[in-house]
């Protein structure tokens, strides 16, 4: 087994935390990091930001020093207002770092529409982040890759202490030994990006991998992990093209997909969710919408 899909210590000082999001676990996860100042990889969504202070302040963790945000999709992001307010009630301050490309889209509000009009926050006071960059940590840092595709402003961090590489959602989602799903989502999908950077991150000193959807992998699974997440982006694209009239169809979409392109689909809310998304996601960069 190569893949650690449960919450806890998944290397020396780096922890997974599972947000449970919309009550399903082993969903979305996101990583903290402790070094002399502790820093969170990403903040979930906004309905789990609650238990997500709880579970931090049962690792001893909260308020973090610094949250960096992988790119500004709500999962990611959302979770910042209520971590900050909460912060600030304690007296502390949390530095929210992202992406360049990733601030005026946390800042408006209308970016994550297609996932529920008008539900979002205005994240703003981001401080930018550049390729190439280090967030320190006291003494060791987390170096700074942008990897657009599946989002504007979507970065990796690679903590060189122990070759570990945060990768958020830019491969995708694979969520078990069989279910890998991909990550053209939208509102701006860019198939170009997307293989760039994938060819770009397998080529970085890396070993073990970590995803929001879900965990962590090492070994033999992440050696060829790259090529698995451009495999699986190729099988679903042609599938969603071979299918254009059934797209607004929920349940043809799961049933299709399951019978024709990944049998371990788990049947969850989120993931019948995603498979709609994914439609949005191909129509738009198609010019269907
Ligand atoms: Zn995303």
């Amino acid at each position: 087994v190569t893949a650690r899909r449960r919450p806890g210590e998944i290397a020396a000082g780096t922890t997974l935390i599972d947000t449970g999001m919309g009550g399903n676990s082993g969903i979305t996860a996101v990583f903290l990091i402790k070094g002399e100042r502790t820093c969170l990889v990403d903040a979930g969504a906004p309905a789990e930001a609650q238990r997500l202070i709880e579970q931090l302040d049962a690792l001893h963790a909260f308020p973090p020093d610094v949250i960096v945000v992988t790119h500004p999709h709500w999962d990611h992001a959302q979770g910042i207002p209520a971590l900050r307010r909460e912060a600030e009630r304690r007296g502390a301050r949390i530095d929210v770092m992202a992406l360049v490309e990733a601030v005026p889209l946390l800042a408006d509000a209308s970016f994550n529409d297609d996932y529920g009009a008008g539900q979002f926050a205005s994240v703003s006071g981001v401080t930018p982040l550049r390729e190439g960059d280090a967030v320190d940590l006291g003494g060791w840092s987390l170096r700074v890759l942008a990897v657009p595709g599946h989002c504007a402003g979507h970065l990796a961090l690679l903590d060189e202490r122990n070759g570990m590489l945060h990768l958020g959602d830019a491969p995708g989602y694979k969520t078990s030994d069989t279910a890998f799903l991909p990550p053209f989502m939208p509102p701006c999908w860019d198939t170009g990006a997307f293989l760039a950077s994938m060819e770009k991150l397998r080529k970085c000193a890396f070993e073990r991998l970590t995803l929001s959807h879900f965990g962590c992998i090492s070994g033999p699974e992440a050696a060829g992990f790259f090529d698995e997440a451009v495999a699986t982006f190729d099988a679903w694209w042609r599938w969603y093209a071979a299918h254009e009239g059934e797209l607004a169809d929920e349940t043809a979409l799961f049933d299709g997909l399951k019978r024709d392109v990944c049998p371990g689909l788990p049947d969850i809310g989120p993931v019948r969710a995603a498979l709609g998304w994914l439609a949005v996601g191909y129509r738009q960069y198609e010019g269907r919408d």
